[in-house]
């Protein structure tokens, strides 16, 4: 990816751990490298093509200066999250912030932290059958929009379903959608479990009836396996509900395991069950 870079820029601010820093303050020296698709400026000679470094370098001081933060840690945090959620074309950015006059006994040029953060892309299962299903999905997606950092960019079309697994119960309402987020994965499932509560979400058999239920299906393209979370959704691949939906916003989006598309995925799935169909007939 294309790269702005902003080196040294040196800001008169009040963090630190002491009280004393907090009121008479010190220098701080911030660099970051801002990581986007440059091509269409290059060729078109455009700013709006581009990011405005004026602009950024405005933000910086803003947030470095009108906050007052313990650690140098929360100072780069801040200033990660704010650009990339101020800037859409931004996707990545390293930021690294010196503080000379660090309060140490000892003789040192700086101390400083350095930190990449970038957007991820998340992709959410949505289901519901009970009460107002529709409303219940709309709530969720309100709720993961509204959310600091998270930015719902697509939503499929809802979609009746039959209920899976052995519980006598109502149609299922599901969806699937694509976000942005600055989220960790256990953050997200964090998001997604509070979401199922405030919709009233009681968890009485597995895969029994829910007001609401969140599934977080990809996370980027990484895989992950720990008890409470694991990404890509284990039953993901075997759902048409999940699929078909997906199918439709990301045809081409490679399962990160399985090195299919969900595309592929999805025909598999089809002609097995037409497999299954067929065999019973017989
Ligand atoms: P299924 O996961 O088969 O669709 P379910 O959605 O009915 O079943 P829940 O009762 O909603 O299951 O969740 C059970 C647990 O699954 C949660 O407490 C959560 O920790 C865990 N879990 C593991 N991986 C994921 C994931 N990718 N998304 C959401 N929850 C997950
Ligand atoms: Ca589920
Ligand atoms: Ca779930």
């Amino acid at each position: 990816m294309d790269k702005i870079n902003i080196k040294n820029l040196e800001i008169f601010a009040k963090h630190g751990v002491y009280s004393e820093e907090n009121v008479l303050g010190q220098k701080f020296i911030i660099s970051c490298t801002l990581y986007t698709d440059l091509r269409s400026a290059g060729l078109k000679d455009e700013l709006e093509k581009s990011l405005d470094y004026g602009q950024i370098i405005t933000s910086i001081k803003e947030i470095v200066e009108n906050n007052v933060y313990k650690l140098i840690e929360t100072v780069a945090q801040s200033i990660a999250d704010g650009l990339l959620e101020e800037n859409e074309m931004l996707k990545q950015v390293w930021v690294e912030v010196k503080k000379p006059w660090a309060p140490v006994a000892a003789h040192l040029e700086t101390v400083s932290v350095e930190i990449l953060r970038k957007k991820h892309i998340a992709y959410i299962a949505l289901g519901s059958n009970m009460g107002d299903r529709e409303a219940y999905l709309g709530f969720a997606i309100d709720e993961l929009n509204k959310t600091p950092h998270c930015r719902v960019m697509k939503v499929s079309e809802f979609i009746n379903t039959e209920p899976y697994g052995d519980v006598e119960q109502d149609d299922f309402l599901n969806a699937v959608l694509i976000m942005e987020t600055l989220l960790s994965p256990y953050e997200l499932l964090e998001l997604v479990q509070e979401i199922e509560n405030k919709a009233d979400r009681v968890r009485t058999v597995r895969w029994g009836p829910r007001t609401l239920d969140l599934d977080i299906i990809f996370y980027d393209d990484i895989v992950l396996s720990e008890d409470n979370l694991r990404i890509p959704h284990a039953q993901a691949h075997m759902r048409g509900f999940v699929l078909e939906p997906l199918v439709k916003l990301s045809p081409n989006f490679m399962h990160p395991l399985l090195s299919k598309t969900v595309s592929e995925l999805l025909d598999e799935l089809n002609k097995e069950e037409l497999g299954n169909n067929n065999n019973n007939e017989s």
